[in-house]
């Protein structure tokens, strides 16, 4: 009989994180531990309110199948009973790390990689503010080779990246907009972006509006879905209206099914589509940071840059060099 342990931490930030939609100065995660009496697993989610989620309601839904985690559910079997979304998330990475114990193998070669797991260059979050503080911290990090901007809407979301791009002309820039644009913002900054060292929008448009992007060609700008794609569903809805699309466990519930949608992209670029793969994060700590870094090793743009926000990590966590996120002994 397997044991399950839930609980809710908090991690304070080392500055404030703010995007279109919210400021955050703390992160609540929720930590699942699953044990066997001889080996024990971990796992972390971020629960989400953009996605109708709370630490609260994600600790229940994992209580609500306490029995049958106990009686020794697969993973296989969680797909079945929890819908994508955090709480999954956390029992499927718990579970991964509890066979990788048990079998003595990493997860990394359970899921077929081969070699070592190699350090993974990660773009680094400009948290959305002023043009000026935004330049700023622009100079602040100058061993990263792509920022990811985080823009608000609004005409002044020009100038912050002007701002930015006479910082750090050296840099390549993504900008991530968090569904706050509208399409014809979206059309009037293209004609710009690109001389501004921009070469990717993630979620400009809500997610009920991506219908949008439809017969839009917004080359040689990628536009990366994030917001609108959880699942392997998604990506058969909506896929093709987008060239890049960001895969996060807390979305996609969990690293088994992250894998499916890993390989759905392969499948639609086999036939003749052209979608990148991004490997994201929320803001977290390295528990939930390494099996995003095995995801990562294929991927064609990673952020990974999550644990970098906290003011204390869990002990053991990922290193930053360079510009490359360093892979964590936490899990796996
Ligand atoms: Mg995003």
């Amino acid at each position: 009989m397997a044991r399950l342990e839930v609980v809710k931490e908090i991690f304070d930030l080392r500055s404030s994180f703010s995007i279109s939609r919210s400021v955050k100065n703390s992160i609540e995660v929720v930590r699942v531990e699953i044990s066997d009496g001889k080996y024990k697993g971990s796992g972390e989610c971020r629960p989400y309110e953009r996605y109708g989620e709370t630490p609260d309601r994600v600790i229940a839904q994992i209580e609500s199948a306490r029995a049958s985690i106990e009686r020794g559910l697969s993973r296989q079997e969680l797909l079945e009973v929890f819908n994508a979304g955090a709480a999954r998330n956390a029992i499927d990475c718990a579970l991964w790390d509890l066979e990788a114990k048990k079998s003595g193998q990493s997860v990394w070669h359970l899921i077929g990689g081969k070699g070592d797991v190699h350090p993974v260059a990660t773009v680094q979050t400009i948290s959305l503010s002023s043009p000026e503080e935004m330049a700023n911290s622009a100079r602040g990090v100058g061993e990263y080779k792509t920022l990811k901007i985080k823009l608000g809407g609004g005409e002044e979301d020009l100038l912050r990246l002007r701002a930015i791009h006479e910082a750090r002309p050296d840099v390549k820039i993504v900008i991530d907009a968090n569904e706050s644009w509208s399409f014809d913002q979206l059309r009037r900054f293209i004609d710009q972006a690109q001389e501004l060292g921009v070469y990717m929008i993630e979620q400009p448009l809500p997610k009920d509006q991506d219908e949008l992007l439809a017969n839009y060609d917004a080359a040689p700008i990628i536009i990366c879905g994030d917001e609108s794609i959880h699942t392997v569903d998604d990506l058969d809805d909506k896929g093709e209206l987008y060239g890049m699309v960001n895969i996060k466990l807390d979305k996609s519930g969990g690293l088994t099914h992250a894998l499916e949608m890993v390989e759905k992209i392969k499948e639609l670029n086999d036939k003749g589509k052209n979608i990148q793969t991004m490997i994201g994060c929320m803001v977290c700590t390295s528990l939930a940071i390494a099996p995003h870094i095995l995801l990562a090793q294929n991927c064609d743009l990673a952020d990974l840059d999550g644990p970098g926000w906290l003011k204390k990590d869990r002990a053991y966590g990922v290193k930053y060099q360079n510009g490359l996120v360093m892979p964590d002994k936490l899990w796996g």
